[in-house]
């Protein structure tokens, strides 16, 4: 895609799922990536390994470089380090990519303090850190730069059970507009996606168990969830300069399930 080689990318949450998958599109589209991960050094050099193969697999001299970084967005000194580890490796960075989340599942008013809060600090306030640490990079060095925070269905349906992630990602799709309205003028993009059910390691309540498939499915119209790389795709275009008149929008990659599938056929008059 345009406008995508030779950039530097960071990629939070970079060792599992969506954004493992974002992190490998990133590589094979020429971007030197930062894999940010939290606990799993093994499965962060797995991220590694396949992107580089993908970048340069087939190719003899590969200009694409990676880095490990550990770290948890929702500790401010960790995001300080990392943008610094990225800078001295780098010399900067051009793409944020705000991915890393987790969610927590439990009746809403039953649900602890601690783990509202600790939601809250992963999916919003992490990435709300890391966004502003890197816009402060981009002005400081004077470049453009593109912010892709991982949103999801769940920014606009309600998700009973599941309160605190709800309110993240209605905070983030927030978080998307303002930031793109007030920093438009100067250079960077701010965009989301917003993957709907997706085949990742979060949905391991279902995703190996056929019969939980068969009823996640039913509520798609398309009747399928979809692919991290599906997601990476849609990551890599709004990265890229084909999306270079595209900011503050969140992009539903949902096969149809925010257009809400009890309505396929008619129930009322
Ligand atoms: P995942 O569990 O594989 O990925 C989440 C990643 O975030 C993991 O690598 C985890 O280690 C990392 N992480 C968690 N806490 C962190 C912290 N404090 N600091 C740094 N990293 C941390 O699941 P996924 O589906 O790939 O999720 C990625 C993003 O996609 C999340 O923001 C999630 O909310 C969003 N999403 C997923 C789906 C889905 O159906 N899978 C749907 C909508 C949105």
């Amino acid at each position: 895609m345009k406008g995508l080689a030779g950039k530097t990318a960071l990629v939070t949450g970079a060792s599992s799922g969506i954004g493992q998958a974002i992190a490998i599109r990133l590589a094979q589209e020429g971007c030197n990536i930062a894999i940010n991960y939290r606990k799993s050094a093994e499965e962060a050099e797995e991220t590694e390994e396949m992107a580089m193969q993908k970048a340069c697999g087939q190719v003899e001299e590969c200009g694409v470089q990676s880095l490990l970084i550990q770290g948890d967005v929702s500790q401010e000194e960790d995001i300080l380090e990392m943008v610094k580890a990225i800078t001295d490796c780098f010399g900067g960075f051009d793409i944020l990519i705000n991915n890393a989340g987790i969610q927590k599942e439990c009746a809403s008013h039953e649900i602890s303090t601690q783990d509202f809060d600790r939601v809250l600090s992963v999916n919003l306030r992490g990435a709300f850190l890391c966004a502003r640490e890197t816009i402060e990079h981009f002005l400081l060095q004077n470049r453009s730069g593109i912010i892709i925070n991982v949103s999801s269905v769940h920014e606009i349906i309600p998700r009973p059970s599941y309160l605190s992630y709800s309110i993240s990602k209605g905070g983030l799709g927030n978080l998307t507009r303002t930031l793109a309205l007030e920093y438009a003028g100067r250079g960077v993009r701010v965009n989301a996606i917003a993957p709907g059910a997706t085949h990742t390691p979060i949905n391991e309540a279902w995703v190996n168990d056929p019969k939980q498939k068969a009823i996640v499915a039913s509520h798609i119209p398309m009747g399928r969830p979809g692919t991290a790389e599906e997601m990476a795709a849609a990551a890599a275009f709004l990265a890229s300069d084909e999306a270079a008149y595209i900011t503050g929008q969140t992009l539903f990659i949902d096969g149809g399930l925010t257009l809400y599938a009890d309505f396929r056929e008619t129930w009322s008059a």
